[in-house]
């Protein structure tokens, strides 16, 4: 079986940068044994596992914590609110918030300072939703994630559109699109999808126009992971969203000569290798 990985494989900065975060922590913390991160470190199962064996838990309460404990917040970010109550609590926050979502963040507010009405384009309950959508006041916002919930949208205001940072391209240009046609005042785009995840989405649409069966290694709770195996599938059928070598099935296999393997951003490279040595051997 000739196996072909996609280039962008492997953690993320925004993936890599979280892990080291969380590693200097335990180096500078680790035996006082209150390290905590707020939700999973990362959307992948063996990873958190690891961690647990070392004595580093996510919670989901910040009220759990006490004064002293360490708290890693992870690529997704968390709202400017919830940092403040962390830092009243006497936490100390170590902030792995990616750039590029910080970079949103800083977006969010400056346009909700100037008096635009904000759509975000992503899941309401994905954690990087709720810590945007924490930069802008009262309800002057609403979330979107497909065309039928933008053709509700009828704002008085000007209005702007930004985006969770793990959209595919695709649904951000068609909600865009339904907006500016619907709104006869200002209409603002910007494009805050991530290049590096933009990148992986379409390189797997690229390798799933090659191979006879494809691959994708990732959380099924990853959004980031969940797109790239929607994007597959969509140009091929025989596409199998796993998260470890446990889920391979060998009669995906038979018949088939090529096989192309794609990553979410939360995968170790070291899974991605050892999954290629196994269909290979196949
Ligand atoms: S996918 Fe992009 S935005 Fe998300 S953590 Fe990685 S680099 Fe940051």
């Amino acid at each position: 079986m000739k196996v072909i990985i996609s280039s962008n494989s492997g953690y993320c900065s925004g993936v890599k940068r979280a892990i080291k975060t969380l590693d200097n922590a335990i180096n500078e913390y680790g035996s006082k044994g209150n390290i905590f991160t707020l939700g999973d470190i990362i959307h992948n199962p063996k990873v958190i596992q690891d961690y647990k064996k070392r004595g580093i838990f996510p919670i989901e309460d910040i009220n759990k914590l006490k004064t002293g404990d360490n708290l890693v917040i992870r690529s997704h970010g968390v709202s400017p609110a919830v940092i403040r109550e962390l830092k009243d609590k006497g936490v100390n926050v170590l902030d792995a918030t990616c750039l590029f979502v910080l970079k949103v963040h800083g977006l969010a507010k400056d346009l909700n300072n100037r008096g635009y009405f904000i759509v975000l384009i992503g899941e309401k309950n994905h954690p990087e939703v709720i810590g945007i959508k924490g930069n802008i006041s009262g309800e002057n916002y609403k979330i979107v994630n497909c065309v039928n919930e933008a053709e509700k949208i009828n704002s008085q205001k000007k209005i702007a559109i930004i985006s969770q940072t793990t959209q595919t391209k695709e649904n951000f240009i068609l909600i865009s699109k339904k907006i500016v046609e619907k709104i006869k005042d200002e209409v603002l785009v910007i494009n805050t999808t991530c290049k590096a995840a933009q990148l992986r989405q379409n390189e797997t649409a690229e390798l799933a126009g090659k191979v006879d069966v494809m691959l994708i290694i990732g959380g099924k709770n990853s959004a980031n992971t969940t797109y790239l195996a929607e994007i597959s599938k969509n140009i091929l059928h025989e596409t199998y969203h796993i998260e470890n070598a446990g889920d391979l099935n060998k009669e995906w296999f038979n018949g088939k000569k090529t096989a192309g393997i794609c990553s979410g951003a939360s995968t170790p490279q070291e899974d991605v290798n050892d999954i290629r040595r196994i269909i290979e051997s196949i």
